[in-house]
């Protein structure tokens, strides 16, 4: 699969993708498992809601470091857009286009789908859109394109997105700063 979502796409466009999805989700690849559990993730790390019993749409982060899994989570659709919201508007306009100026959908893991880089080796996220059991969309960010995400946030909406790291993960240094999340 190599269509190009690119150029123009807005976000209705996406949300008429994901429905498009839904019709051919996957069953979760175990890549996007939690290390930590060794099965999929099954609880929203904010409001700890049941992630397949009423099957809700839910987004999975995991950041690799050199094949390590140095940081995971998943959040359910509802807390996602109560962190969303508090982003600032500036801030996520500038990631809307970001993405949408850069993304290119496919299948291919081993490349940054927003820059193509093949060197995603050293450390990249891996950010997907679950459904209960089902995959309905995933994606490679490479290291440098998370640190181009993260500055185009304001320091407003930085704050924000520390805030809910330190809050839900206590412990985790403070100079990791995974993928923000998308309003959806
Ligand atoms: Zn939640
Ligand atoms: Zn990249």
């Amino acid at each position: 699969m190599q269509d190009e979502i690119g150029g123009d796409f807005n976000f209705e466009d996406f949300q008429y993708f994901l429905s498009h999805m839904e019709r051919e989700a996957k069953p979760i690849p175990q890549i996007l498992y939690s290390v930590y559990s060794g099965a999929p993730f099954s609880n929203c790390v904010s409001c700890e809601r049941h992630l397949q019993e009423s099957p809700i749409l839910y987004q999975v982060q995991k950041v690799f470091r050199k094949k390590r899994v140095i940081f995971e989570y998943s959040l359910c659709f509802e807390c996602q857009q109560g962190l969303a919201k508090e982003y600032s508007q500036e801030s996520t306009e500038k990631l809307q286009n970001f993405f949408l100026e850069n993304y290119v959908m496919t299948e291919d893991m081993h490349e940054c789908h927003l820059c193509q880089s093949q060197e995603v080796e050293k450390e990249h996220t891996l950010l997907a859109l679950c459904l209960g059991e089902k995959l309905l969309f995933s994606s490679t960010i490479c290291g440098l394109c998370t640190e181009k995400m993260q500055g185009l946030l304001s320091e407003q909406t930085r704050k924000t997105m520390g805030d809910f790291i330190q809050e839900n993960f206590p412990g985790v240094p403070e100079e990791l700063a995974p993928a923000p999340v998308f309003k959806i």
